[in-house]
Order: C-alpha cells, then sequence, then structure tokens
C-alpha cells in the first residue's frame, strides 16, 4: 500500500513518514501543495494525507483540483484544531476523513487502516479461501497457523488481497512496495510473487499471471 503524505512542516512530515513506514506502507512525501498535486494527478497512491496550510497551493485547492484530475485515493486531511469551516469544505470537496491538529499517530493509523479496508467491506480481518489476514496486527494465517512473511511478501499480499478478484499490474506491486527513491526491479517482484504463490498454496488461495496484465488473487 503506499501513501502520499503532504505536509510543510519538516518536523511533522518526517514523524508521519516514520509512522506510516512502520506500519509497513510505501510512502512518498511533499512539502507544497504543487508537488502535491502534481504527484496525486500521477496516480498510484492508495491513499493520502493532506495537510491543509501548504505553501504555494493550499490543501483544499490541492484536494478539489485532484478530485476533479479523476484522483479517487481516499484522502485525509490535517486541519488546526479550531479549523471547522476547513473540515466542512474538505469534507464536501470529496477528502474522507480528516484529524485536527494536535493528533495522535496511533489515531491516525487506525483511521488509515480503517480507509485502506474499506474497499473489502470494511472488517479488519480479510479472507480469501483459508487465509485470513488481520489488517491491525498486519498477520496472516491459514487455519491456526500463522505464515511467515518478509516484510516485503506482506506487502504484495495486502496489494493483491485488498484488490481480491481484481488484476493488479505488475506496476502497481512495485509501486505498493517502494517510495520513489527506493528501487525494486519486475524481476524481484516476480521472486516475491513466487514465494508468496507457494505459501498460500496449502490455504487453497492462487496468485495467477495473466500476462502483459499482472496478477489476480483468488480462491483456487
Ligand atoms: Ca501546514
Amino acid at each position: 500500500m503506499r501513501v502520499l503524505i503532504v505536509e510543510d512542516d519538516p518536523i511533522l512530515l518526517d514523524s508521519l513518514t516514520r509512522a506510516m513506514r512502520a506500519a509497513g506502507y510505501a510512502t512518498d512525501q511533499a512539502g507544497d501543495g504543487e508537488l502535491a498535486l502534481g504527484l496525486l494527478r500521477g496516480g498510484g497512491f492508495d491513499l493520502a494525507i493532506l495537510d491543509l496550510g501548504l505553501p504555494r497551493v493550499d490543501g483544499l485547492q490541492v484536494l478539489s483540483r485532484a478530485r476533479a484530475a479523476g484522483c479517487r485515493a481516499p484522502v485525509i486531511i490535517l486541519t488546526a484544531r479550531d479549523g471547522i469551516d476547513d473540515r466542512v469544505r474538505g469534507l464536501d470537496l470529496g477528502a474522507d476523513d480528516y484529524l485536527a491538529k494536535p493528533f495522535s499517530l496511533s489515531e491516525l493509523e487506525a483511521r488509515v487502516r480503517a480507509l485502506l479496508r474499506r474497499g473489502q467491506g470494511g472488517a479488519p480481518v480479510l479472507t480469501c479461501g483459508t487465509l485470513s489476514y488481520d489488517t491491525v496486527g498486519r498477520r496472516a494465517s491459514v487455519g491456526a497457523d500463522m505464515l511467515e512473511l518478509s516484510q516485503r511478501e506482506l506487502s504484495v499480499l495486502e496489494a493483491l488481497l485488498f484488490r481480491q478478484g481484481k488484476v493488479v499490474s505488475k506496476e502497481q506491486l512495485i509501486e505498493s512496495l517502494c517510495g520513489y527513491g527506493e528501487e525494486v526491479s519486475a524481476n524481484a517482484i516476480e521472486v516475491y510473487v513466487h514465494r508468496l504463490r507457494r505459501k498460500l498454496e496449502p490455504a487453497g488461495v492462487g496468485i495467477r499471471t495473466l500476462r502483459g496484465l499482472g496478477y489476480l488473487m483468488d480462491r483456487m
């Protein structure tokens, strides 16, 4: 899962980035509204955290222009404590949730998880075959057995499981694994998928390769 973090306060940007990475998300950062808008228009994000008070282009403008350009990623806006008008305008312009500053990182993380799983019906545990995946603890198990997965395998599993039954392109997998500046090759993706496929087989879960299109996770 790939998260864009837009915040002009470098200290807050840094702590948000650390928290998101520690929670297992690939992250990209923008310190001003213009950069944020360019990144959001480029697509490829599963979620954005958007501060409203930004240099160059303010956050509400970023939001409305990104939505007008077809950006559908869930957006959490960060507002001032007394920014009720901003919250209302932000929600009306297409934000999915908001947090008033100062907020706790654990609350932000919980809201991020809630928005990301909304596409899967909102349950905190996702299932496929006899595989179950706890989105809070980031643990995969088959029956009573916990699956041992590397961080990268876990990221691939999440990307496929959150879009289960749909084709996920190799580019989407690469994007969900790395922030800009970090490299994951297409060959490496094939290796992670191969390993994951072997581990998921006992759960009756298959990862099909659709040549030229990508991968699809489904019950076998
Ligand atoms: Ca700000």
